[in-house]
Parts: C-alpha cells; sequence; structure tokens
C-alpha cells in the first residue's frame, strides 16, 4: 500500500453542507487528545497535515482528507472537554450523526480508544451510535507503546468488555511512535477500495 499523495480538500463546520463524495470514505471518531489527528498522519505519511490538537477550543470541523485521489480519510469531531459549554457538546453530537446517517459512500468507522483507559460514557455512546447506523466499528486502541507487552492483553480486554463488543469485531493496538497497527489498518482500507 503506497501514499502517493495526500490532501485536506474539505472542512466542514457546524453550519455547512456535507460533501456529496463518490470515492470512498473512512471515518476516524475518538474522544480529544486520543490520538486521531497522529494516527490519520501516520496513515498519510505525514507529519502535520491532521492538526495535532494541543487546544481544547479548538473549532469542532470534519475534515476530508483526499489520499492518492482514491479515496477519504474523515476526520470527525473530537469529543469529550469537560470544559466545553452544553451547547457545543450537542453540536459534535449532532455533526457526527448527521455524517454517518448522510454519507453514501462510508465504509469504515473506526473509533479511537486510548489503550490505557475504560471507555468512558461517550465512547460507548459514539460505539452505539455507530452500531445503530447500521456500521460495525473497528476500534483502535491507540497509544499502544505506553503498555508493555504483559499488560496489552489486560487492557484490551477491559477495551472489549466495557464497549460489549463481540467476539468477531476487530480491535487493532496502534502506536503512532512504532506504526504498530499500520499494515492492518491499511488492508482494511485496501479491501473496501
Ligand atoms: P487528537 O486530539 O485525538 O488529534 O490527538 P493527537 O494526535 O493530537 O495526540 C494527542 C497527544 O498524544 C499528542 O501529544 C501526541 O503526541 C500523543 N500521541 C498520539 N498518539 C500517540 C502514540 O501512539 N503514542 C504516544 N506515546 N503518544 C501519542
Amino acid at each position: 500500500f503506497k501514499i502517493k499523495n495526500a490532501e485536506l480538500e474539505i472542512v466542514c463546520g457546524i453550519t455547512s453542507k456535507l460533501p456529496n463524495n463518490t470515492q470512498p470514505e473512512f471515518a476516524f471518531a475518538g474522544k480529544s487528545n486520543v490520538g486521531k489527528s497522529s494516527l490519520i498522519n501516520g496513515l498519510m505519511n505525514r507529519k502535520n497535515l491532521a492538526r495535532t490538537s494541543s487546544e481544547p477550543g479548538k473549532t469542532q470541523t470534519i475534515n476530508f482528507y483526499h489520499v492518492n485521489s482514491e479515496f477519504y480519510l474523515v476526520d470527525l469531531p473530537g469529543y469529550g472537554y469537560a470544559k466545553r459549554a452544553k451547547g457545543e457538546v450537542e453540536k459534535w453530537g449532532k455533526m457526527i450523526e448527521n455524517y454517518l446517517h448522510t454519507s453514501r459512500v462510508l465504509k469504515n468507522v473506526f473509533l479511537l480508544i486510548d489503550i490505557r483507559h475504560e471507555p468512558s460514557a461517550n465512547d460507548i455512546q459514539m460505539y452505539e451510535w455507530i452500531v445503530h447506523q447500521g456500521f460495525e466499528p473497528i476500534i483502535i486502541a491507540t497509544k499502544a507503546d505506553k503498555l508493555n507487552k504483559s499488560q496489552l492483553p489486560k487492557a484490551i480486554k477491559l477495551i472489549r468488555q466495557t464497549l460489549n463488543m463481540p467476539a468477531d469485531e476487530l480491535l487493532i493496538p496502534y502506536s503512532a511512535v512504532t506504526k504498530k497497527g499500520r499494515e492492518e489498518i491499511y488492508d482494511i482500507i485496501n479491501e473496501r477500495l
């Protein structure tokens, strides 16, 4: 799998109309700081195309990255900042729900969970929305380099149990540092192109 080019093509705010893409889309959801920008950058082989978010107040948008002029990686707004006003919380929910509901070319939804943490109420809600919209979520357990080999199985089990995942659903440990898990994600994308 080779990345030839990648560009940020479309940015949708709360009031923008979603694009009517005809090429396959692969979406990424997860709470702020989970490592979503790092993953998307890693998949695109770019250091800084997707913003890495140190600012909690960053605007909530859906970003479409066009890769190899062939498919889109879709960066959904990060959720879960306690500081955000209630209205904002509802906004990300509506945006994500609307996107999942509207896209006709969405192939997979990847839900990112920090491998060190038990999934939060928001994570569980996101997981359920994905299922409700008819997709089988693929869980990416991020920051896998932060745990050692003996800690990994326990952490994975906790995520599976908390989300109540069927045994045949995929959970892929990923590290932006070592790029562990990247080939597996490429394989999934490749299968759906
Ligand atoms: P986002 O808010 O979900 O887009 O998260 P970012 O990609 O901006 O990552 C949040 C923080 O976690 C940054 O300081 C990253 O450097 C760090 N980070 C992201 N992925 C990894 C990873 O796989 N391993 C480690 N050790 N740190 C990571």
